[in-house]
């Protein structure tokens, strides 16, 4: 294999030169594809689509942790439905909390990307505060009975196993498990190439949360350089946390972080989505 091509839409596609294929294969949920590119490091493919690379996994990883986790300011126990790569559980791992939860339905992909991908991780799988189980975050979530005051879904895009976790009845379990004060945090895919996607996440989540927030990360390996993301809860308030307190709870943070801070987190919300296509 010498190129990997992503193919976005029937009219959209990118390619990237496989400069060293490390692992081609299949799980029982998915085609899993780990090469190195010269210039974006190792990259993790699941069925086609990108879901990392060593050069820009920071921006999303930090965007998707850190903003739900500021906006809360005082989060203890933290649920990450999907996100087997570990690279969200890091950045959790950064806040003052006591449990991470993390949930994830491939066990392959935990065990391919902490062998292929280690840097993303970083430890963070043996943290005593992590918690780590194989399985399905929509039966999780239905037969739980733990609480959380957080909840970051960092799933694929919703086909094959992921597609649950867009669904309604999920969000509506999620809800039943958020502590008072709850946020979660939804991947609702490319802002640019999946409009729709990003109008019917905000939709669900705010019809069953009651606020809906969406704001958008630049992660340059994914389709059309923007990933959409989504922050809900039952305080609007809450999830537009001034400047001068997302300052002061981001002290500790200081130094930890390569492209969030509280600047990036206010203008991400500014940073329109575009809903719907269409040329002028
Ligand atoms: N950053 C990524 C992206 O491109 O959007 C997402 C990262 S992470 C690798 C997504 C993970 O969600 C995958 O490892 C996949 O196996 C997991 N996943 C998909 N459906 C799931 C489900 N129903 N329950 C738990 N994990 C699931």
């Amino acid at each position: 294999m010498r190129s990997f091509l992503e193919k976005s839409s029937d009219h959209h596609s990118q390619v990237l030169s496989v400069d060293r294929l490390l692992h081609q294969g299949r799980t029982a949920f998915q085609d899993v594809l780990i090469f190195e590119n010269r210039l974006f490091g190792r990259v993790l493919v699941l069925d086609g689509v990108i879901q990392l690379t060593e050069w820009d996994n920071h921006i999303y990883h930090e965007m998707i942790a850190h903003v739900p986790l500021m906006a809360h300011g005082l989060a203890k126990r933290v649920l990450v439905i999907g996100g087997g790569d570990g690279g969200t559980l890091k950045e959790v791992l950064k806040h003052p909390v006591e449990e991470v939860v993390l949930i994830e339905i491939d066990r392959e992909v935990i065990e391919l990307s902490q062998r292929f991908l280690p840097g993303v991780s970083a430890g963070a799988f043996s943290d005593p505060r992590s918690t780590v189980i194989v399985g399905d975050g929509t039966e999780y979530i239905a037969d739980t009975d733990s609480q959380f005051d957080v909840i970051i879904i960092d799933s694929t895009d919703p086909v094959g196993p992921g597609e649950q976790l867009f669904s309604e009845a999920f969000y509506r379990h999620c809800r039943t498990r958020l502590l008072p004060g709850g946020i979660v945090a939804v991947q609702s895919g490319a802002g640019f190439h999946q409009p729709e996607l990003l109008a019917k996440v905000c939709d669900r989540l705010g019809g069953v949360f009651g606020t809906a927030k969406p704001f958008l990360a630049p992660v340059p390996t994914y389709a059309a350089g923007a990933l959409a993301l989504v922050v809900a809860g039952s305080s609007g308030k809450a999830l537009r946390a001034p400047r001068k307190i997302l300052k002061e709870r981001f002290r500790p943070l200081e130094g930890r972080t390569r492209y969030y801070r509280p600047e990036v987190h206010r203008a991400a919300f500014t940073m329109v989505p575009v809903f719907g296509h269409g040329h002028t």
